[in-house]
């Protein structure tokens, strides 16, 4: 290949905004001329690489962005210790067609039953598929908003809240919430009602929200929206951070 050409190969991947070519050019010929490539596989081959390595990076930047503490899939959950929960609803949920439903999950149980790792295998699967997720923990959602509110971005901070087409919304229970707290919860829910999907885990039963969020009436409004299209998974087996402890903690009885 002459200099000319190659320098202007360079200037074109670039202004096109193609990463991989300018660095590769001679390999992808090379390969193409090994394989005994035809002119469309090899801009095939060229294209195809181009796109897989641009979609590498989304995924990377979009977890990096998403909030997610740490990144689990589906493959590495273990049915066998969770015998309650039937494999086939989380295969189901695994084709992502509550994202374009628009529909919501909730995953309930006790502590270190999965429900965390659950909410983020399937937000990495939805991100990997191409929609935007966003993870978030009940307590600093509202943190975020109430700062917002002090601020007078209140409005801005619950756009930002709405623009994910999947918002996880991770332990709801674990603390209590003010009145004012509540409320800018269910303003979120009710701003997102069939517009977004949410994921939600709870350590507490639905009856039990009206006491964590301290309003019967709120609670009652916000699961009325939650729950119209909505997967709830109650997990109530044991607690897998304590799989090799359970002797330890009173009155647990594994062989029962
Ligand atoms: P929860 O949110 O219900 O309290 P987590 O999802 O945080 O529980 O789970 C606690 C830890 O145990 C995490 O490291 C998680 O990956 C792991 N874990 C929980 N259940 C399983 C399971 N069935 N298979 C594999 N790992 C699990
Ligand atoms: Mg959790």
């Amino acid at each position: 290949m002459s200099e000319l050409t190659s320098t202007r190969i360079r200037d074109a991947a670039e202004r096109l905004g193609l990463t991989h070519l300018p660095d590769h050019a001679s390999d992808l010929v090379a390969r193409a001329e090994a394989e005994q490539l035809g002119y469309f596989d090899f801009l095939d081959l060229v294209l195809g690489e181009e796109v897989e390595l641009r979609e590498q990076r989304r995924f990377r930047n979009a977890l990096k962005l998403s909030g997610l503490p740490h990144h689990k899939t589906l493959a590495e959950f273990d049915y066998a210790f969770q015998p309650g929960l039937e494999p086939r609803k989380i295969k189901d949920l695994a084709t992502l067609e509550f994202i374009d439903a628009r529909s919501n999950i909730a995953l309930l149980g006790p502590p270190g039953v999965g429900k965390t790792h659950l909410a983020i295998a399937l937000a990495v699967a939805a991100c990997q598929a191409g929609h935007s997720i966003y993870f978030t923990s009940l307590d600093d959602l509202v943190r975020k908003l109430k700062i917002a509110e002090a601020t007078g971005r209140f409005n801005k901070q619950l756009n930002a809240l709405l623009r994910p087409s999947v918002l996880v919304v991770d332990e709801v229970g674990y603390l209590r919430l003010e009145r004012e707290e509540a409320n800018m919860f269910f303003q979120l829910i009710s701003r997102r009602y069939e517009r977004g999907t949410m994921i939600i885990t709870s350590n507490k039963s639905f009856n039990e929200w009206g006491a964590v969020l301290g309003d019967d009436i709120l609670a009652t409004a916000i699961l009325d929206r939650l729950l119209h299209h909505c997967e709830v998974l109650a997990i109530n087996g044991p607690s897998y951070r304590l799989r090799n402890r359970m002797n330890l903690i009173p009155g647990s009885d594994m062989t029962s």
